[in-house]
């Protein structure tokens, strides 16, 4: 039997919290309560919650990594306050010019985080809130696509 664990890879701007955008100022942070319904429902379900988001904010110097550690760690600590934290966080810091494997709808996070932490890919689902980003990559590598719609 599978020790390997599915994960409920989800982004995180606009997905979880409101799109700013280039948000890394706690004050900014705005938790959508639809998000918090689903991490809750699949941590329940023993899936590991994992944040893969592209902060290209980092690559432009608008903003600093302790910036964005620190909207990390204030956000976790409102989505644990509703039951709802996740496991890990991987970021993409780079532009699109630097040709990374990693700024999504490239595949690099999800692949490292399996790694990582021996997840069983095929029962994994991704959560996003843009059809052309999330959408895409959850259809490169064949996993179900939970899409938010935002105004
Ligand atoms: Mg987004
Ligand atoms: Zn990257």
């Amino acid at each position: 039997m599978s020790t390997k664990k599915p994960a409920l890879f989800i982004d995180r701007d606009g997905t979880i919290n409101r799109d700013c955008p280039y948000c890394h100022d706690t004050s900014q942070i705005d938790i959508y309560m639809d998000a918090v319904s689903l991490i809750r429902d699949y941590r329940k379900r023993g899936y590991l919650i994992i944040v893969i988001t592209n902060q290209s904010g980092l690559g432009r110097h608008y903003f600093s990594i302790q910036d964005l550690e620190a909207f990390n760690e204030e956000l976790n600590r409102r989505l644990k306050e509703l039951g709802a934290q996740f496991d890990y966080l991987y970021y993409c810091p780079h532009i699109p010019e630097d040709n990374c494997d990693c700024r999504k709808p490239k595949d690099g996070m999800i692949r490292r985080a399996v790694q990582d932490h021996g997840i069983d890919l095929d029962s994994s689902v991704l959560a996003g809130d843009r059809d052309d980003i999330e959408g895409e990559l959850a259809r490169k590598l064949g996993l179900k696509f939970i899409h938010f719609r935002r105004v």
